[in-house]
């Protein structure tokens, strides 16, 4: 049988450990490259940590040269077009023409979608982050405004995480006193995707610590100086930073290429994150998987990982000829509360009838297993 060509676009959570399964189920004669514009990447669940100054960037992230170790090609360039019809991928005058192909170009921002969002501040990638741990240091009591623009956006408890770590900084270093913390969501709840109970857990949680919770409001605009935003539900609030979750989109690429047939996100067969085109994939951020209660599953690094590793089976399985894998929907997402203490939800968020899942109370020991997995993600085991 001649060589098949594996192309993985994305090196982030998913891509990757599509690439690397790919790579570890087929023989040598088949070729699987993975193309990401950035070499090095960040895993964004440290930035909530990153801007009180508690992580540093290097920590929170892997080079993708290292997946050259385990046989995967990797091509540093931006992709340019991706023509489903003639299946090959651009980038600029080359070109990757594919077999198997795995989109895992994640979920981009649309900073232009609300209004003077760019005046604002936000924690959503590396450089925003970084801005933010700026502001951070020189803050010294005020008012602090956390708005979510709309839904779905990345990794659902991670705003709440935020206002939690901000207040636990402030207090850490005698600043809290004085400061005021407004977490502003267009959901009636925080994170109703994980249940009534981790959901009320968590309001709780925000209340003691002084976090004005304000459901119902998503971000509509902020004003050109960036310290005064408005709200869907009507209401308006003037702070001395404010802080955004952008609006998401999927790659500009990906939605060009029409394989989003129209919606917002690629859509797959929940199982197999098969596309309608044979042999392409979507997985991670980049797609929209529907749970039971008609919610979308969180976009998570842990499901893009496991998404990943079902895409890299499932290409090996149509090559070898096994049997095909299937995504479960098992999954977890940690929401620290401090440098200290994390807390995680965990459960099959793919179970019939409702997601199963439970929140575990925030503990050292959380806060240690939230370390191990981002230490596994540098090592390419996530
Ligand atoms: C603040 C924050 C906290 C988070 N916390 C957690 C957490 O605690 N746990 C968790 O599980 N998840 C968390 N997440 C979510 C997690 O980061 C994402 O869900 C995950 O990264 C999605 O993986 P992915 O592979 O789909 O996309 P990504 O990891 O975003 O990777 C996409 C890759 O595609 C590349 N790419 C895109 N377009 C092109 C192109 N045209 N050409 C070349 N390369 C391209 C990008 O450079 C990127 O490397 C968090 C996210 C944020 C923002």
């Amino acid at each position: 049988m001649p060589g098949k060509k594996v192309v993985v676009l994305g090196g982030g959570f998913g891509g990757a450990r599509a690439a690397i399964t790919a790579r570890r189920l087929l023989s040598p004669e088949h070729e699987v490259t993975l193309i990401d514009r950035s070499r090095r990447t960040y895993i964004c669940g440290s930035m909530p940590l990153l801007i009180v100054g508690e992580k540093d960037a290097l920590k929170a992230s892997r080079s993708l040269g290292q997946i050259r170790n385990r046989g995967v090609k990797y091509v540093q360039a931006e992709v340019t077009q991706f023509d489903p019809e003639n299946r090959v991928l651009r980038t600029g005058p080359a070109k990757y023409e594919y077999d198997y192909l795995v989109l895992a170009a994640g979920a981009e921002y649309d900073w232009d979608a609300v209004p003077n969002a760019r005046a604002a501040y936000s924690f959503y990638n590396l450089d925003t982050a970084r801005r933010l741990r700026r502001a951070l240091a020189a803050f010294n009591r005020g008012k602090i405004a956390i708005a979510i623009s709309g839904l779905p956006y990345k990794c659902p408890p991670a705003p709440f995480e935020a206002a939690m770590i901000i207040r636990w900084a402030l207090e850490e270093s005698g600043r809290s006193n004085g400061s005021e913390i407004h977490l502003f969501t267009p959901e009636p709840a925080p994170i109703p995707v994980a249940g009534p109970e981790a959901s009320a857990c968590v309001a709780a949680d925000l209340a003691s610590r002084r976090i004005q919770l304000h459901p119902n409001a998503g971000l509509k605009e902020i004003t050109a100086d960036g310290r005064a935003a408005s709200f869907t539900d009507g209401s308006n609030v003037e702070a001395d930073l404010i802080i955004t979750v952008p609006v998401h989109r999927v790659a500009r690429v990906v939605a060009e290429s029409g394989i989003t047939d129209g919606k917002a996100w690629v859509p797959v067969s929940p199982a197999s994150l098969e596309t309608a085109r044979t042999g392409v994939y979507a997985i991670g951020d980049s797609n929209m998987v529907m749970m039971a209660n008609s919610r979308a599953l969180p976009k998570a690094g842990i499901f893009a990982s496991a998404q990943g590793e079902v895409a890299g089976r499932n290409i090996a399985a149509a090559i070898n000829g096994t049997a095909p894998a299937k995504f479960s929907g098992e999954g977890y997402c940690f929401i620290a509360y401090s440098g200290r203490e994390a807390g995680r939800v965990t459960g099959n968020f793919l179970a019939p009838g409702k997601p199963e899942v439970e929140f575990e109370q925030p503990s050292r020991s959380g806060f240690r297993a939230k370390e191990r997995f981002e230490s596994d993600w540098r090592r390419f085991r996530l």
